[in-house]
């Protein structure tokens, strides 16, 4: 089963992808992830797409794309996958309509309040050894700063900032929104309320799966 998970900065793409995929057996495909990877690695591509990802703009459609198509090469996104933060653009949604052998069975949009996803982001802190996710608010760690399962140190984004979330709020509104009209034209779109704790929303995502 292929799947988007479309929405706002902040709305849980992130966390839902992380909760679902292993029930689903497919994996979590985040192109935020991949680029953050490419620019821990060091690699040309990574320090191509810093200023633009610390700004919170879009990194070029080719390549995302190119990034993707590398991705579903692996074996274990043969038979489906989770989309995280990808498509962003219709150019890129475009681009994935033409995969062969890749039919997608719905696109979850996670709809949130504005001020929600702003507050969701600005406290946002992350686990540097094993990913885990955090909030100062909603669900803090046990011991500030420190991950509590594998006690590594947590950190907040670079562009979890309010320059760069501002961006990446009207960013989300001018190329991305758009996709949900273009997934509702095909059918394939689910609209899901974001709002709740990750546990409420991940039963709401199943019952529309119907899994
Ligand atoms: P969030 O949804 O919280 O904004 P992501 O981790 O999905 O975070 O993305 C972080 C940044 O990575 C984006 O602001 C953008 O610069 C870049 N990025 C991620 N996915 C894409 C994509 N599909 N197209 C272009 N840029 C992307
Ligand atoms: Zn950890």
């Amino acid at each position: 089963m292929y799947l988007i998970f479309l929405g706002a900065p902040g709305a849980g793409k992130g966390t839902q992808a992380k909760a679902l995929c292993q029930d689903l057996g497919v994996p979590h495909i985040s192109t935020g992830d991949m680029l953050r990877a490419a620019q821990a690695n060091g690699s040309k591509l990574g320090r191509e797409i810093n200023e633009i990802m610390k700004s919170g703009s879009l990194v070029s459609d080719t390549i995302v794309l190119d990034l993707i198509k590398e991705r579903l090469k692996g074996n274990d996104a043969a038979n489906g996958a989770i989309f995280d933060g990808f498509p962003r653009t219709l150019a890129q949604a475009e681009g994935l309509s033409h995969f062969p052998n890749l039919s997608l069975s719905h696109v979850i949009s996670l709809d949130v309040q504005e001020d929600r996803s702003v507050k969701q982001l600005t406290g946002r802190r992350t686990c540097k050894g094993c990913g885990a996710m955090f909030h100062v608010e909603f669900r803090p760690s046990v011991t500030d700063g420190i991950c509590d399962a594998c006690g590594s140190e947590l950190y907040q984004r670079e562009d979890d900032n309010d320059s760069s979330i501002r961006n990446r709020l009207a960013v989300y509104h001018n190329n991305t929104a758009p996709l949900i009209c273009y997934y509702s034209e095909k059918g394939l779109l689910r609209e899901v309320c974001a709002s709740g704790t990750p546990a409420e929303v991940t039963v709401r995502i199943k019952m529309v799966l119907g899994v």
